[in-house]
Order: C-alpha cells, then structure tokens, then sequence
C-alpha cells in the first residue's frame, strides 16, 4: 500500500508525515535521521484520531528533528568575497565588494550583484544586506507572481491571498488556515517555473488542505507538468 502524506499545523511550524497503515493496534511515531516523520497506524483508523496523536506528540517530534537537523550535510557557508557566485531568480550573478563612506546598499548591476559597504571584511553586514536585499525584491515578485498564478480558473472562488515572506529551513511554502500564503525567502535564487510551482501548491492547498489524491488531480489540472518544476526546485537550490 502507497503511503498517505499529511501534515498538521503547530503553532508556526508544519509538520508533514507519511501514514502507513498496517495490522496493527496502536499509532506508533519515528522521526528519521532525515527529518521524515513516519507515522504508522491500524488499517481501519480513521485520520482525526492519528492526526490528534500526531499534534499530542508535535513537541518530542520536532525536538527529534532539531537533534538529527545538526548532522546534515550544510550547503557551504557564503562568504560574501568579490567573485563569489549567489542565485536570484534562477541566475547566478558574481559579487562584487566596495568599501564605501557613505549608505551601504545593494545593486544589481552589469550582470554583478555590488555590494557597497564601509567594512568589506564584516562577513555578518554584508550578509545582512544581501539578505534585505533578496526580501526587497522578493516582495513584488512573489505578489506578482501570485496573481498570475491565481488568474487559473480553479482559483476563482479564492478572495485575493495575502503573501508573507519567512526564512524558512525546511519548507519552500507553507498557508494558514486564515488563507495566507506564506512563501520562503530562499525562492527569490530560484527560476521563475519553480516560483510559480510552489505558489500553485499552495494556492491548491486553500481548495485542499491536505496531500490527499484529490489536492494532486487538482495541482495537475493546473500546472501539469509541477513535477519536473519541483525537481528543477531542489536540484538548482539543494
Ligand atoms: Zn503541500
């Protein structure tokens, strides 16, 4: 038997998990050392009860996650040197630092993100710039893109959602059950057919919250091909 995804919603946090149901009496939880969280119930449960197991336990489960979290493989800390490469919507551009006296800022230009900061050797400003830098523009264009996606005519019951931007670690979206759609940072690196596949998802989860055969027909219908977008997703941004 396939196994069902689901998640459940823990105060900011989403905690997804595959159900395997099988000869069993009790619901059992494992949390992997790859953060999956298996979920393991009697054939004839029904979901409430395993989903109500699954939000008594989402303190140890996310406490499981943290302790495995610290022995994966990190994607190689950015240094913010001139000639280091950094994504934005799907296109890597060099960095190019200046010492300056007066407001350090960010520009995308000739094909080269500038930096222009008073320390060029402050790893922890220059970050923190790009990062603002990243969330200006990541503003109107997951807005933008938002509400080309939503033009589908699926979507058309759907009062306009509003758009919130969060550092996420694990996740690339995620929505409340307010219908807000909430979209990772990290996106903004990404082309924009991975954009726009990670907000169909999530505008398809407003119709069906959960990873059910129902919320796949229905993500098909509108984007057929999200699949190979999603593996473009997690192969240019692993
Ligand atoms: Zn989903």
């Amino acid at each position: 038997m396939t196994p069902e995804s689901h998640s459940i919603d823990w105060g900011s946090k989403t905690i997804e998990f595959s159900l395997h149901r099988a000869d069993r009496k009790r619901v059992a939880i494992e949390v992997n050392p790859d953060l999956s969280v298996l979920v393991r119930a009697p054939a004839s449960a029904d979901l409430q009860p395993v989903l109500a197991v699954v939000r008594k336990k989402a303190k140890w489960i996310l406490k499981q996650q943290r302790y495995f979290e610290q022995f994966l493989p990190r994607s190689p800390e950015r240094t913010y040197v001139s000639g280091e490469s950094h994504l934005y919507m799907g296109r890597h551009y060099r960095l190019k630092v200046h010492a300056v006296d007066d407001e350090p800022r960010v520009r995308l230009h000739g094909g080269y993100i500038h930096i222009y900061c008073a320390d060029p050797a402050d790893r922890a400003s220059k970050h923190e710039l790009v990062e603002n830098w990243y969330r200006d523009h990541a503003a109107p264009v997951f807005s933008q893109r938002l509400a080309q996606c939503l033009d589908h005519r699926v979507f058309r019951k759907l009062s306009s959602p509003q758009v919130q931007i969060r550092k996420m670690k694990r996740r690339w979206g995620s929505c409340t059950r307010a219908g807000r759609v909430l979209l990772n940072l990290d996106l903004i690196r990404a082309p924009r057919r991975c954009i726009d596949y990670v907000v169909t998802h999530e505008l398809c989860h407003l119709l069906v919250p959960e990873h059910t055969p129902e919320f796949f027909r229905l993500l098909r219908k509108v984007m057929p091909d999200w699949e190979s977008r999603k593996t473009e997703l997690e192969a240019r941004l692993a």
